[in-house]
């Protein structure tokens, strides 16, 4: 999704060239390194047994085999042996007779010129061999070369009877002919098979021609008389060796060791089907194969939905089937012999290289996406940051997300992270937004001139985030209001993200300051850790903060304040370790502690004559925990609040109460028990009077925020007023807070005010101060002096 950018078909495009290149750059790679041409052999043989053909028949090898060795004794037999076999073969009518046998040495003069008799006396010339070999003799080539001897080739013709084995000991090629001692002459197969061809050029000798159908008779059968008429009558007639060791063996691609004579006679045959092919280069048919896949490839990656026979794979599974079989018809065909063996590792290699990029692509794709909302994650803005030098990294968090949470199901949550990215996106100079992790989303911020500082463009995309986020985000048809904190750091993700969690414990809309988020933590967990023990080794205190009564012109009261400290720690504000605690879920012991102190107070100054009312401070949070309202509503059934009051809480409304139901029900209960109740720092909360109204609440708290200018600022003035004035009429007491000065208490006695706290009437003190002061008029009031004035 976030891959946008580059479109999926031309990923594919991208994919589908590299795996090209990579298949033509190793079918190349085989070609010049020899690596295809064996493979090719070996697929060639392979191919072969698919064709393997008997012979033809019509040549029989006379065979010099072991038994007639045996039956025959001394060898070299005496050439009146070979007299007698070519006479017997020509009394049977054979219609050709030739020789893979060496003559060309002297022998016996009697039976030589037994044998150049009976070679004389034939019906038709024989065929006898001449040599040609080449010998390595120290560096030079040394060519020796053997004729029969004169007194037998008189009445004989020549055939060369050479062949060369390739590396492998294999025998592929047979010549047409061969030039010996200056003289051009036919080779054996070539005589045999009565055809013609070019002396010095060769021919493929077919290895599927099975070299064990050929016929073959004994040489001692022949010589005795053995051989029916029918054996050799009309064919052609081979002498050679067949005897192990007699040697001149030559292995075969498909029949294993064969007699020499065995290849002349398969060289024979292949002259005589006529299945001689040229063999195709590879190159062409890779260039035909490579254009046809890369075609298809390319307009698949132009084509949105592309056809099932267009997918990359099948169509070269499907072209690699029809060149198999138009090879495999030519092999049977005999037409040519096309490769098979670089064609198909191009296929192969362009399917398989195509395949895998595709996968780790995707893999990677995966690895760099968040798996729900498919937006870019953490580990893909760590790589786009790593390429940018010290980049201004912002993060955006949504405050109260464990809330949002609770309230969306999985399928809303990811459209919400899709709707935050996207209006995220709208900011100035936002390329991507990236999911960094669960409710948090970062961004790159770029595109300001030199003359700002990163604080200057941070203030203003941080305020125009803000108020992109002040119309709610709809999701699935619900509108979720979401509000955020933003950070922002140089260089670092995390230093980004820890400067909005530092935002969002302050409060801020943003900051960037991440460091200060680690002393922060640092801090916070020093605190509860010392908290933990200050309630039981008496390091935490109450002070007592005077309130006037106007009405009295004395002290009707205090409030009980908390103070701490710390041996560590030194003084610690409540202002510090009060939202902490709440935070944790952990104030309700603390105030607990403050209530029973304020009950003893209040008692003990109740029976030294000073009916008082001390005002603990509950935080809003803990009228949803039953078990602190049930302890609570005990400790003031116990102290007999009921009957005798003297026990004021004062609600700190920090947040709206969450659950106004809970909250009232709670409320009822602990004033049933005796308890007034206060709504604390009136005015900065969301609360209004009217809101107020059906809550058990007999008193507000005027916030000092209003009561530090009365003096001067004439719209406190009129809210002052009007709250007084309408908290009167709904039944409510009214007391102001933080009265500093003279004036200001004035005019809170001229605007009908109840009860003034602040400093100016005394600031928080340790109980023996505070109760020694009772009876005493702390401040005089001079009420004439009103403001409205
Ligand atoms: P609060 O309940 O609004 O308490 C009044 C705060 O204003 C006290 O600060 C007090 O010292 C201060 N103050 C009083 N007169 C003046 C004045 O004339 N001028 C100025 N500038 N300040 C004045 P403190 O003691 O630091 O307490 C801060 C807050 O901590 C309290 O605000 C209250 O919300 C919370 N807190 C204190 N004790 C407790 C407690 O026992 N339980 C709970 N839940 N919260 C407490
Ligand atoms: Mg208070
Ligand atoms: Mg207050």
């Amino acid at each position: 999704m976030w891959f946008t950018k580059v479109s999926d078909s031309v990923r594919d495009a991208q994919i589908s060239i590299a795996a090209f290149l990579a298949a033509i750059a190793l079918v190349l790679a085989a070609i010049i390194s020899g690596f295809a041409d064996n493979s090719e052999r070996q697929l060639r043989d392979l191919r072969d047994t698919l064709r393997v053909s008997a012979v033809s028949g019509d040549i029989v090898i006379a065979e010099i085999d072991g038994r007639s060795l045996q039956e025959l004794d001394k060898w070299p037999w005496p050439r009146g042996y070979f007299a007698d076999a070519v006479q017997e073969l020509d009394r049977l009518g054979a219609a050709q007779i030739a020789f893979d046998v060496e003559f060309s040495a002297q022998s016996d003069r009697n039976e030589d010129e037994k044998f150049a008799k009976a070679l004389r006396e034939l019906s038709q010339p024989t065929i006898l061999p001449t040599f040609r070999q080449e010998n390595l003799a120290g560096e030079k080539v040394v060519i020796s070369e053997a004729l029969p001897l004169e007194i037998l080739r008189e009445n004989a013709f020549l055939a060369s009877v050479n062949v060369r084995a390739a590396a492998d000991g294999q025998i592929k090629h047979y010549s047409y002919g061969e030039t010996t001692f200056g003289v051009p002459r036919p080779s054996l197969a070539n005589m045999l098979a009565r055809t013609g061809g070019a002396v010095d050029e060769s021919f493929r000798i077919d290895q599927a021609i099975d070299p064990l159908t050929i016929p073959r008779i004994s040489f001692v059968d022949l010589i005795e008389g053995k051989v029916p008429r029918a054996a050799v009558a009309g064919k052609s007639i081979v002498f050679g060796n067949a005897a192990i060791e007699l040697g001149d063996r030559y292995p075969t691609a498909l029949f294993g060791v064969r007699p020499g004579v065995d290849i002349h006679v398969q060289a024979a045959e292949t002259l005589k089907k006529g299945t001689i092919r040229g063999d195709m280069s590879p190159i062409p048919i890779v260039i035909g194969l490579a254009l046809l896949v890369g075609g298809l490839a390319w307009s698949r990656a132009r084509d949105p939905k592309p056809a099932f026979w267009k997918r990359a794979t099948v169509s070269s599974v499907f072209a690699s089937a029809v060149i198999v079989a138009i090879a495999l018809i030519g092999d049977q065909l005999a037409w040519a012999y096309m490769p098979l063996f670089a064609p198909l590792l191009f296929v192969a290699t362009f399917v398989i290289a195509k395949r895998t990029l595709g996968l780790v692509l995707n893999l990677q794709l995966a690895r760099l996406t968040d798996s729900e909302s498919g937006l870019p994650n953490r580990a893909r803005m760590r790589q786009v940051v790593a390429k940018l030098d010290s980049p201004v990294i912002a993060a955006a968090r949504i405050a109260d997300y464990s809330d949002l949470l609770a309230m969306l199901t999985s399928d809303q949550q990811t459209q919400l992270d899709l709707a935050i990215a996207r209006r995220l996106a709208l900011l100035d100079g936002v390329e991507e937004v990236f999911r960094i992790e669960s409710g948090i989303f970062g961004w790159v911020m770029g595109g300001y001139d030199q003359n700002e500082t990163a604080e200057d463009v941070a203030e203003e995309i941080f305020s125009t985030a803000k108020t992109l986020f002040n119309a709610p985000v709809d999701v699935d048809g619900e509108r979720v209001r979401v509000s955020m904190h933003y950070g922002m750091a140089q260089g670092d993700i995390a230093h980004a993200v820890d400067a909005s969690e530092l935002a969002r414990r302050k409060g801020f809309v943003w900051s960037g300051n991440a460091a200060a988020l680690h002393e922060e933590t640092q801090y916070r967990q020093r605190l509860l850790g010392e908290l933990d023990e200050a309630l039981l080794d008496g390091s935490i205190s109450v002070v007592f903060q005077p309130k006037l009564g106007f009405a009295s012109g004395q002290v009707s009261g205090g409030e009980c304040l908390v103070r701490w400290k710390s041996a560590q720690l030194g003084h610690v504000s409540p202002a510090d370790f009060i939202p902490l605690l709440e935070e944790k879920g952990r104030v309700h012991d603390l105030t607990l502690f403050v209530m029973r102190e304020a009950i003893r107070r209040q008692k003990e100054a109740a029976d030294a004559g000073y009916p008082l009312t001390l005002a603990v401070n509950v935080s809003a949070q803990l009228l949803d925990n039953f078990v602190f309202i049930e302890m609570a509503v005990q400790d003031l059934i116990a102290a007999g609040c009921r009957e005798k009051g003297g026990i004021t809480l004062e609600i700190t409304e920090s947040a709206p109460l969450q659950d106004s139901e809970t909250a009232k029900r709670a409320l009822t209960q602990l004033r049933e028990a005796g308890a007034r109740i206060s709504i604390d720092d009136y005015g900065t909360g969301q609360a209004t009077l009217n809101y107020l109204q059906d809550f058990p609440a007999q008193e507000i708290k005027l916030d000092q925020s209003f009561i530090r200018d009365l003096v001067d600022d004439r719209k406190d003035q009129i809210m002052v007023q009007s709250t007084i004035d309408l908290a009167h009429a709904l039944g409510f007491e009214i007391v102001a807070e933080g009265v500093e000065t003279q004036e200001i208490l004035d005019i809170l006695a001229g605007l009908g005010c109840d009860y003034a706290q602040g400093w100016h009437v005394g600031k928080p003190m340790a109980w023996e101060d505070f109760f020694s002061q009772l009876g005493t008029v702390p401040v005089s009031v001079s009420a004439g002096k009103s403001a409205a004035a």
